[in-house]
């Protein structure tokens, strides 16, 4: 740090919603709809024009599977709605089996995962958001936050029209990077070994076109990863760090279009992501940290299930406590960035995870204003109530 400035600023307080939701990915509209159908005045904040986040603006369009790959479906409620809702226009609004009609992972493995168009996902979610009453602010970013007692009382936001407050009762944060609770002074960790480059784009050339994964790829076992685009790994946490990782990651995407070109002229990029392709960077410490080691184990506070993208087999009950640390008491997180160790990190980002934690992040903070003192029991029968299966015995057993 050079130099330190000390300004005194008056903010408005402009808005003062029963819920405020920082970040519009899969996390973020899951909580949002989740609270608004619980009655509660609903806003969610999105610092670009766009929902869905890695999913659409990071061109992450593949929605894991939600079943744990032995024919049991583990992953329901808004994972279910919103993996529906990703195919929904294209399927012409036949509802059924949609998941099914993905294709499979890999030859040998049936487990079927769906991709999805993003424009279209990001402009049906947000209907969805509208239909339930949730305000949705684009263009706006969380830059500090106002805490006292141990409860974050605003949110302080800037846009367009200048910086502002957001007053709510509860938050969720589910911007990917823990910012929320990182400047509300929750107790939040880094990912240790940083992010390898992506530069993942949608092309069009003489055969249609396609969604080329350029660099960093989720790989299941026995895949080979592709070549690395570089050796260099980022935070994703510092603004120039970032910036190195988009240049590092336009400049790849740039002469790998250009190569491609030599052969077919017809090969041109038709959209590139417009948020840096960043898998892990920080989260939350909560009360509780998810391990790999917790594969079937019963916890009393499960708040959902999500099965394991890269094996078939495992399932996961989700600790309520992972969502929250008590230190920011009407505080939860959703998404990349509940609380889990690094391993745990790997299987628990993806983006049906991702709208598990975000419903049961959004009911918690449509129910109370401390999580401290939340009866779990109140949040588990409103998940019941909308089909969410909760512990693993609830399933069909293994055939
Ligand atoms: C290269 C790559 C490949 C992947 N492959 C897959 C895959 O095949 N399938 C799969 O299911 N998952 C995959 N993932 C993981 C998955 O895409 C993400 O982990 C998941 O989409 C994260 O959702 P989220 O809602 O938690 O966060 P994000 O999608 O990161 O959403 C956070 C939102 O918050 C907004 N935001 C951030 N900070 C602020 C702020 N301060 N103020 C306001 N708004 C803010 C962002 O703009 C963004 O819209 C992949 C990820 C990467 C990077």
């Amino acid at each position: 740090m050079k130099s330190t400035l000390t300004q005194t600023l008056e903010i408005p307080v402009s808005y003062t919603p029963d819920v405020l939701v920082v970040g519009g990915g899969f996390a973020g509209i899951a909580a949002a709809l989740s609270a608004a159908r619980m009655g509660k005045k609903t806003m969610l904040i999105e610092k670009s024009y766009y929902l869905g986040g890695l999913g659409t603006s990071g061109l992450v369009t593949i929605y894991l599977p939600i079943c744990d790959g032995k024919g049991r479906q583990v992953s329901f409620g808004l994972a279910e709605e919103l993996l529906r809702l990703s195919v929904e226009v294209e399927l012409d609004g036949e509802r059924g089996a949609e998941w099914l009609t993905g294709k499979p992972m890999t030859e040998k493995d049936p487990r079927y995962e769906v991709n999805f168009n993003p424009a279209l996902f990001a402009i049906s979610a947000e209907k969805a958001l509208l239909a339930e009453g949730v305000d949705i602010l684009y263009g706006v970013s969380l830059v500090s936050a106002c805490t006292e007692n141990g409860k974050i009382t605003h949110a302080i936001v800037e846009g367009k029209s200048g910086r502002y407050a957001i007053g709510a009762k509860s938050y969720v944060d589910a911007s990917g990077d823990a910012d929320l609770a990182e400047r509300a002074g929750a107790p939040t960790a880094r990912f240790k070994h940083g992010n390898v480059v992506s530069a993942w784009y949608y092309y069009y050339d003489k055969s249609g076109y396609g969604l080329r994964m350029l660099g960093a790829v989720d790989l299941l076992p026995g895949m080979v990863p592709p070549e690395q685009l570089s050796k260099r790994r980022f935070s994703g946490l510092e603004d120039d760090d970032i910036s190195a990782y988009m240049t590092l990651s336009h400049d790849k995407l740039f002469s790998t279009v250009l190569e491609k070109r030599e052969k077919d002229e017809t090969h041109i990029p038709v959209s590139i992501a417009s948020i840096p392709q960043l898998r892990m960077t920080r989260r939350i410490v909560g009360e509780c940290t998810f391990t790999l080691s917790d594969e079937r184990k019963e916890f009393e506070d499960s708040v959902g299930l999500y099965p394991n993208w890269r094996e078939r087999g495992p399932v996961y009950e989700l600790p309520f406590r992972t969502l929250y640390s008590a230190q920011i008491k009407n505080l939860a997180c959703a998404g990349r960035c509940i609380s889990t160790d690094d391993e745990m990190w790997e299987i628990s980002r993806v983006i049906p995870c991702c709208s598990v934690m975000g419903e049961a992040a959004g009911i918690a903070a449509a129910l109370s204003d401390d999580f401290t003192a939340l009866d779990v029991k109140e949040i588990q029968k409103v998940l019941r109530a909308r089909g969410v299966k909760l512990h693993e015995k609830e399933l069909p057993p293994l055939a």
